[in-house]
């Protein structure tokens, strides 16, 4: 009897604690599929790509997105219907081959209402910074600039800084921003793609490529910048870049 009840109050107890660790319901009014499909064809270009089958699970991840993260304004931004898709497809692009992957590192994205600076004062001399994960007191957060998410969805370059900052969580997965996401990629890819990084960041850094600069920081900034032109700009990564775009696609599993 006395083992019962132990028993049962460990049960308890664990059963608290998991259902305390669960993400919040995160109450916003859910977009009906028509109007979503309608938004979605109008400004997403990767979603207009997409067969119809797959649009509607585009749809379904999207939604579950944004029943699972907050997106919250910062000093007077208004967050549009329109900015809360431009986030959650951030999110979802990068993923949407794997189907059972949602982002269990994040609960909250803040639309700040232009560029920061690293220590988050947007109003700081120097304001640069576009987006950003958060660590410390700003763990489970990312932070974008309302203007850069926009950007990267309505101009046709090879920037997006909505799916940078969302494979940099996919990097920090395993523990470690280092530019080899570990869940994602192909064991056996593992060196290549380090030998593929290293040759061009040195190429960057010695101001022969035509890769943006940043991607030669270092190798998280290399492997989110290299994202961002994967699925912004695929023809011209796989013209340029032929080694780095047949990686990727396997990370990626397009
Ligand atoms: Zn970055």
């Amino acid at each position: 009897m006395r083992v019962m009840f132990i028993v049962l109050v460990t049960m308890l107890i664990l059963f608290y604690l998991r259902s305390r660790k669960k993400k919040p319901a995160v109450l916003q009014p859910v977009i009906a599929p028509d109007h979503m499909h309608t938004m979605l064809e109008a400004h997403v270009a990767f979603y207009r790509k997409l067969d119809q089958e797959s649009q509607g699970r585009f749809r379904s991840r999207v939604q579950h997105f944004l029943d699972t993260t907050r997106i919250s304004p910062v000093d007077g931004v208004t967050v549009t219907e329109l900015d809360r898709l431009y986030v959650a497809s951030s999110a979802i692009i990068p993923i949407f081959h794997f189907d059972d992957w949602a982002y269990n590192n994040l609960d909250e994205v803040l639309l700040y209402p232009g560029t920061f600076s690293q220590d988050l004062d947007h109003e700081a001399a120097e304001r640069n910074v576009l987006g950003m994960v958060g660590d410390g007191a700003m763990h489970r957060m990312m932070i974008l600039s309302q203007p850069a998410l926009r950007s990267g969805f309505e101009q046709s370059g090879a920037g997006n800084t909505g799916i940078h900052e969302f494979v940099h969580l996919l990097d920090k997965a395993d523990g470690a921003t280092d530019g080899v996401p570990e869940y994602m990629i192909p064991k056996d890819l593992v060196a290549p793609w380090m030998r593929q990084m290293h040759r061009t960041i040195q190429q960057i850094r010695e101001g022969e490529s035509d890769i943006n600069p940043y991607a030669g920081t270092n190798e998280a900034e290399f492997f989110a910048v290299l994202s961002e032109y994967f699925f912004q700009k695929p023809q011209f990564l796989k013209e340029h870049h032929p080694e780095l775009y047949a990686i990727l696609d396997k990370v990626y599993h397009r």
